[in-house]
């Protein structure tokens, strides 16, 4: 049995790992893909405290799997597929095996809405995608667009605009809806076009994107573009990773916690993006898994 169970190795997860490892507890977490969670998959990584000067996701996904590694900490990459939380005993099936431990740290983080408009699903990874770090030079040259107008997606736009040969951002409110840093950026930026009020309805193609439709949301008319093979990324937010866990108290499918970062079951805490809060940034996810797991060993100790 380990002491602590650690569902995500994003920014929370590791933070959470690290805290937990260095109290002498027995750690494993369980990462359904690659850790650095959402932030391993940005272009940038930008505000965090100490980043490298151009610090990217894939480097900062680096040094967080370096740092959990220099604790000897246990990653195993598995798929949670259910929880027994209530017992003394935590139980976590993955879909390779499962776990017991006496704590259990949430970490899932959220996962980025689909649009779902017609010819999204079926040209997704032929021209409609979101992580523009690795897929920017594949469009290097031609027209891309950005769905979104929150931080996320414009600087993700920013990003892909020094790629594109033009970049429309695509936003259904007024206004952006991103900090001064990044509007400030796109004003500055000749190739990047706005389209306000504006939604896209529909995308088509065979194999590559050849069509989109936008819907002004003053007039209601719509707009038929063109294009040879353009790039679609779509930043239109995300939905908490909660499903696995109905007997934990739920504010609009995230996380309730306390300010030990413990859910409304004992034993169980959560950290990161999952939770009930305000700000979901790099900062508050490490420092909700610093407390969590600085809790949790309190907890194991309390209940030896
Ligand atoms: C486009 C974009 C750009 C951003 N840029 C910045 C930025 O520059 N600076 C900043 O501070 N913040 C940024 N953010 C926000 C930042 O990415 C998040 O706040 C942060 O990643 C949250 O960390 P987390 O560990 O809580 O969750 P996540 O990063 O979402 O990690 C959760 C992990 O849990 C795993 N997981 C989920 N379910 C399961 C399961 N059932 N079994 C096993 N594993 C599972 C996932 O695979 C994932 O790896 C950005 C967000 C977006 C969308």
């Amino acid at each position: 049995m380990y002491d602590i169970c650690i569902i995500g190795a994003g920014p929370a997860g590791i933070s959470s790992a690290v805290y937990a490892a260095s109290r002498g507890l027995d750690t494993v977490v369980l990462e359904e893909k690659e850790v650095g969670g959402l932030l391993g998959g940005v272009s940038t990584v930008t505000h965090y405290s100490g980043i490298i000067e151009g610090e990217t996701g894939t480097s900062f996904a680096e040094r967080l799997k370096k740092q959990a590694e220099s604790y000897g900490i246990e990653i195993r990459k598995e798929k949670v597929v259910s929880a027994e939380l209530a017992g003394d005993v935590k139980k976590i099936t993955t879909d390779s095996g499962s776990y017991e431990a006496k704590a259990v740290i949430i970490a899932a983080g959220t996962t980025p809405k689909k649009l779902g408009i017609p010819g999204e699903a079926e040209l997704e990874g032929h021209g409609v995608g979101m992580n523009a770090a690795k897929a920017a030079k594949e469009y290097e040259g031609r027209d891309i667009f950005v769905v979104g107008g929150a931080d996320g997606a414009v600087k993700e736009a920013l990003f892909l605009a020094g790629y594109a040969k033009k970049l429309t951002i695509i936003h259904f409110e007024d206004q952006l809806g991103a900090i001064p840093e990044f509007t400030e950026k796109v004003m500055r930026t000749g190739n990047i076009e706005l389209r306000l009020h504006t939604r896209l309805a529909e995308l088509q193609g065979d194999g590559r994107v050849e069509v989109l439709k936008l819907r002004d949301e003053h007039t209601k008319e719509t707009e038929t573009i063109r294009c040879d093979g353009c790039g679609v990324f779509i930043y239109a937010g995300s939905t908490p990773n909660t499903g696995l866990y109905p007997e934990l108290d739920q504010t609009d499918g995230y996380l309730v916690t306390d300010d030990r970062q413990m859910t409304s079951i004992p034993g169980v805490f959560a950290a990161g993006d999952i939770c009930a809060k305000q700000v979901r940034q790099a900062a508050t996810a490490v420092a909700d898994g610093a407390v969590a797991a600085i809790n949790a060993a309190a907890w194991c100790r309390s209940n030896e």
